[in-house]
């Protein structure tokens, strides 16, 4: 049996940065996955802010890696009888998946970490209510027994870890229905010469697109809330395909889909031993359900944290604690706004977000959620307001659900410094109390209102 410093489960985007930077600060790391090296990372491409590389230390991706090609598309409301245009969407380039994610590994690697592929995690250890390790299945079918000061879960959705911990942290085992995307991506051969990339938001209370920006490329794409009764996305695919007469079925790249979270990130990320990181901590932008570049600032917070948690000899919670404060004030807060924006929005008749995309009231970059959100002067509600004067049953609808979203923004702004369990149970009322003031989602099924 091998003790470590940090054991981390998920060799994705979270696990590898962390490992690297832990790796980098000294501390003796084992990184596992249950897919073999060649397996990491989608086999498409993720349209990621640009300033997010510097700011968490990482080289800038260079081509082939970083795509080329502008990305101007149209974006459509539901109804799609009006869009707006988006040209380069403020910073933000396309990477390939499968590159960056061979690049983190090597760093990771380089750095001093060790890597162990085709080992699946199983369950984490617990002694005396303190995770000091995790279970895990290793390539030749053996269970081994890896140990460590502090264990983190950056196994994405399936939090593979996550799933066997006590509720009482402040995160849960499972991601229910309604915060989770289900997707479909297909990318075909394309050599048409007139290409237009689309957008579709608020379809299916999901996403949907069709992106003709990559040479010889068409990547389509369908994700929606997991509502029962909702449609497959790869059926939506496939008619956006057929709808596309001048791409031929050629698949190049994808050909299948993976959950994403679209929720506010847990209450808390942390309990003894313990840290959650990433898509299993849902660090993802709720309404389009990005989450590399949430998912590498988390993975650089929780990395310095750790370090100096180790570094005074302690991997309590409240050691952990400023990992969840900083990463609540300075992403979560305006993933929280967007949280609140999104279940407002799906609990509204289609036509609202037909008039607010359409009329320019919220704009594409409103969702995009990239950092602290900016909070809108009253000035300019009040000119937004007037663009819906002709639907006036909407007026009120729209001031409740956006002053809702404003009041998650600044409830996520006052979540404690410090660890005091009154306090923290305090803020998770509030939380909880502002997000059922929400209407509940219109297509949703009765069972789930
Ligand atoms: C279709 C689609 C499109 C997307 N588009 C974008 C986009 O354009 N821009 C953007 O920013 N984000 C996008 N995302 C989201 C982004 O991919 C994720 O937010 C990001 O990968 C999260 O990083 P992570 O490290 O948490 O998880 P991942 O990168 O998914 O890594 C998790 C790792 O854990 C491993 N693992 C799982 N279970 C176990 C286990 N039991 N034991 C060991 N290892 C395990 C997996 O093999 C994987 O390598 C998209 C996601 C999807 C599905």
């Amino acid at each position: 049996m091998n003790k470590y410093d940090v054991a981390i489960a998920g060799a994705g985007i979270a696990g590898c940065h962390a490992a690297r930077n832990l790796a980098r600060m000294g501390r003796s790391v084992v990184l596992i996955d249950r897919r073999e090296t060649s397996g990491l990372g989608h086999d498409w491409w993720d349209n990621v802010n640009m300033g997010i590389y510097d700011e968490v230390g990482l080289p800038a991706p260079e081509p082939p890696e970083l795509l080329q090609g502008n990305i101007n598309f149209k974006v459509f409301p539901p109804g799609q009888k009006t869009f707006s245009f988006v040209a380069d969407t403020a910073g933000k380039m396309n990477v390939d998946r499968k590159m960056l994610a061979a690049r983190q590994l090597r760093y990771a690697v380089e750095a001093g970490a060790r890597f162990m592929e085709k080992t699946a995690a199983l369950a984490p250890v617990v002694e005396n209510d303190r995770v000091v390790g995790m279970v895990a299945r290793a390539a030749d079918g053996s269970k081994i027994d890896i140990r460590a000061s502090i264990t983190i879960d950056a196994t994405g959705i399936s939090g593979a870890l996550r799933q066997h911990s006590s509720a009482k942290y402040g995160f849960s085992k499972y991601i229910s229905r309604s915060e989770m995307f289900v997707t479909h991506r297909e990318i075909h051969k394309d050599d048409a010469r007139e290409r237009e990339s689309r957008v579709v938001f608020g379809i299916n209370n999901g996403v949907q697109w069709i992106h003709r920006e990559q040479p010889g490329m068409a990547d389509f794409f369908a994700g929606f809330i997991n509502f029962p009764g909702r449609p497959r996305p790869r059926d939506i695919v496939a008619g956006l395909l057929a709808a596309t007469p001048d791409v031929k079925p050629n698949l190049l790249r994808g050909g299948y889909g993976a959950p994403i979270p679209v929720r506010r990130g847990f209450d808390s990320f942390v309990a003894d031993g313990f840290v959650l990181c990433g898509d299993s901590a849902c660090q993802c932008n709720p309404i389009d359900g990005s989450g590399v570049g949430s998912s590498l600032r988390a993975a650089t917070i929780a990395a310095r944290v750790i370090h100096s948690a180790l570094e005074n000899g302690r991997t309590d919670v409240e050691a952990l604690w400023p990992y969840n404060a900083e990463y609540k004030r300075l992403q979560d807060a305006s993933f929280a706004q967007l949280h609140a924006l999104q279940m407002f929005l799906v609990s509204q008749p289609k036509k609202l977000l037909d008039i607010l995309l359409g009329r320019g009231i919220i704009k594409p970059r409103d969702f995009w959620g990239t950092g602290k959100a900016k909070q809108e002067s009253a000035l300019g509600r009040i000119i937004k307001l007037m663009k819906m004067i002709d639907n006036p049953s909407f007026i009120f609808k729209l001031v409740d659900g956006m002053s809702t979203a404003k009041k998650a923004n600044e409830l996520y702004m006052q979540f404690p410094e410090k660890h005091d369990p009154a306090e923290f149970e305090k803020w998770r009322r509030g939380v909880n109390q502002l997000f059922a003031t929400i209407p509940p989602a219109l297509d949703a099924p009765a069972e789930m209102k």
